[in-house]
This record gives structure tokens, sequence and C-alpha cells, in this order.
């Protein structure tokens, strides 16, 4: 099979041909439809965080694909059915956050496309609990944004406590932005959209940001401040500045929700005003099989809308550039 690997942290990835792998127990065969490129895979790449995936590996966590094949004593799953592969590769199943719904914190989690391989690759083994049905009314070029981009901010809106009414800030309108501001729609928030770009601002608007900032021409803190302040906002730029200004554009009482993971691993918080103005800082990482079927479901339902752009595996290098440069709307998509 073709497979894009991380020969060593920091190099650029090379096109193998690799043994398509056997699945062990409790696994499937996925053979691979879609899989969509998340930012965090360039950082997987990079080895830009403090926990590093060991090299070589094939990254990719938001893979779809049809299963071909079931390991011993694989029994959630058949043969033919259309799944999804995340970030969540497995979980114990039975510690107090496994059994609590907080599977996404379990310390003895595997991730796909880091501890354990991932979707660039015409074919994935994955543990036959994790992954998740995707629905008919599903394309998977579509489900494979929604599997992480979808999923993660999907969580992020729902942990921030937003109520009708209330307005959401969502800083960077990349792959996880373009879907996150359109739950904080469904949520009934009213939205305000941050980029660098103009052409990402054009795009909010289209998917029903109510008021744009764009944070290179105009200072974000004081337009949003301007604009009545932030219940919440929500920071997807990889950039701790952006995490700073999203906090600084908090009402009193504003919840910050901290999702992107900037190499730059810091950012500066004033404790008094933190304190005196009742504001929150929460990490949001991922979500769970559960919030990945609600995803599915609310876009079968017609109400979200992927921004995706179709590519070749054998492109993935001019592809992570392409990201980085800020130039894709919002997702790209390897197709096999
Ligand atoms: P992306 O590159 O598609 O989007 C980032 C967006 O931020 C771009 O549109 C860019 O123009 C914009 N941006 C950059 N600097 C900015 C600034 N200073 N102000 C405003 N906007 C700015 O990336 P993505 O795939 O959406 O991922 C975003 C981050 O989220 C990455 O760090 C990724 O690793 C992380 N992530 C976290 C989770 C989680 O569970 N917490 C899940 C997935 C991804
Ligand atoms: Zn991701
Ligand atoms: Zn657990």
């Amino acid at each position: 099979m073709q497979a894009a690997v991380v020969p060593t942290l920091g190099a650029k990835l090379e096109i193998q041909q690799l043994p398509v792998p056997e699945p062990g127990p409790g696994q499937v065969l996925v053979r691979m439809e879609a899989s969509g490129l998340c930012h965090t895979d360039i950082h997987a790449a990079h080895g830009d965080w403090p926990v590093k995936p060991t090299a070589p590996f094939i990254p990719g966590h938001e893979g779809v694909g049809v299963i071909e094949a079931l390991g011993p004593g694989a029994s959630v799953h058949r043969v033919g059915q259309r799944v999804a592969i995340a970030w969540l590769g497995s979980a114990c199943g039975t510690c107090s956050y496994c059994l609590s719904g907080w599977e996404t914190l379990c310390e003895s989690q595997q991730n796909s496309g880091y501890s354990v391989n991932g979707a660039y690759a015409e074919y994935a083994v994955a543990d036959d609990r994790y992954v998740v049905t995707v629905p008919d009314a599903v394309s998977s070029f579509d489900a494979a944004p929604l599997t992480c981009a979808g999923v993660t901010t999907y969580k992020a809106v729902k942990v921030s406590n937003l109520r009708p009414g209330e307005t959401a800030v969502i800083v960077g309108i990349g792959g996880l932005g373009h879907l996150a501001l359109q739950y904080a729609k469904i949520f009934g928030g009213r939205v305000i959209a941050v980029d660098l770009e103009d052409a990402k601002l054009d795009l909010a608007r289209q998917l029903g940001a109510d008021e744009v900032v764009n944070a290179r021409t105009t200072d974000p803190v004081e337009a949003i401040r301007a604009l009545g302040g932030a219940d919440v906002a929500i920071s997807l730029a990889v950039s701790p500045r952006a995490f700073e200004q999203a906090y600084g554009s908090l009402r009193r009482g504003g919840r910050l929700v901290c999702v992107a993971l900037p190499a730059d691993d810091a950012m500066t918080v004033p404790i008094f005003d933190t304190v005196l103005s009742g504001k929150s800082i929460i990490g949001s990482i991922v979500g769970t099989r559960k919030d990945l079927q609600e995803v599915f479901d609310l876009h079968a339902a017609g109400r979200t809308e992927v921004i995706a752009q179709p590519r070749k595996l054998i492109e993935v290098n001019d592809c992570f550039e392409e990201v980085l440069s800020g130039r894709v709307p919002a997702r790209l998509v390897f197709q096999f």
C-alpha cells in the first residue's frame, strides 16, 4: 500500500510502499477513502509538542473508509461498514474518565497518527470499539474533516456553555474554525470571526458569522470590545498572542476555551482581571465517540457545511506548506 511516512521528526514526509497491515485482536482493517489534513499532523511531523511521537510513523486522524477485514474477536462492526478513525484511537474503557464520559482524558489512550500509525495511507488498522460508523447521508469526503475539526469544535462549544444570544468569538477560521462558527450559530450564539486573512473572513461571512475582524489590520481586542465583548472566545489560531487577544476580548463572566496547540507553549494572563471579572480558562481536547456521532447526525440533517479541497497523498509536503501559508480555504482532504 502507499503511505506517507514521517521518517524522522522535522524531515519531509516520504511516500513509501508498505505491506497492508494485519488487523490484530479487536482491530479492524480499513481501506481509506478520504483522509483529512489537520494542523496537528504538521505539529506531529515537526515534533512541536512536549510529548513527541516516535519516528518513523504514519500521521493522520481524520481517516474515513470501509472495513475490509476483522481481527480476532472484533465484534462491534462488520465488513463493508464505513467508519471514521479519529484522534482517540483507543482508551482503557475502565478508568474513572472512561466511565464518566471523559474517555478523551483517559491516561491509557492511544492516538491515531501519533502514538499509533494513522490514516495517511491506503489502509490502516484501528480499534473496533473506537472507530465510529459514518451515516450513509454523509460522504467520506465530508466525514473526514468532521472526524477531528468537527468533533473538536463541537465539543469546545459544548464546554464553553454558550447560551442563546451570547456572543462567541472564533479566533482562527481554518479547518477547525470554519466548523466552530457553525456550531456556535447552532447553539444560538452571535458569532464574531477573527483571522489574519480576508479570504478566510469572507468564508466566515458566507457560513453565517455576524461580524468579522481582521487581526492583521485591526486590534482585535478593541474591535471586539467595541462590539460588546465576548461571552465565549474559542482559540483555534496557532499563536500564543492570539490566545492572549482572545482572553482580552472577554466580557465579565466570559469563558476562554483553549484548543489550538502552538509549539510556543505559554501565554500570559492577568490574575487580577481573571478574579475580579470572574473569567474562566478552559482546555478542550477533541471529543468522544458520542460527540462524533452527534456531529455526523447534524451534518446528515443538513445543519453544517464542510469546506474542503481534494488532494492526492503524494502531494502531502506541498499540502503542509499550503496550510502553513494560510492559503487553504478551510481543509485539505486526501482522496484515495
Ligand atoms: P489551520 O491552519 O487550518 O487554521 C488556523 C487558522 O488560524 C488559519 O486560518 C490562520 O489564518 C489563522 N490564524 C493564524 N494566526 C492567527 C492570529 N494571530 N489571529 C487569528 N487567526 C490566526 O489549523 P487547524 O487544523 O484548524 O488547527 C488549529 C490548531 O488546533 C492546531 O494547533 C491544531 O494542532 C489544534 N488542534 C487541537 C485539537 C484539540 O483537541 N485541542 C484538535 C485538533 C486540532
Ligand atoms: Zn486533528
Ligand atoms: Zn480510561
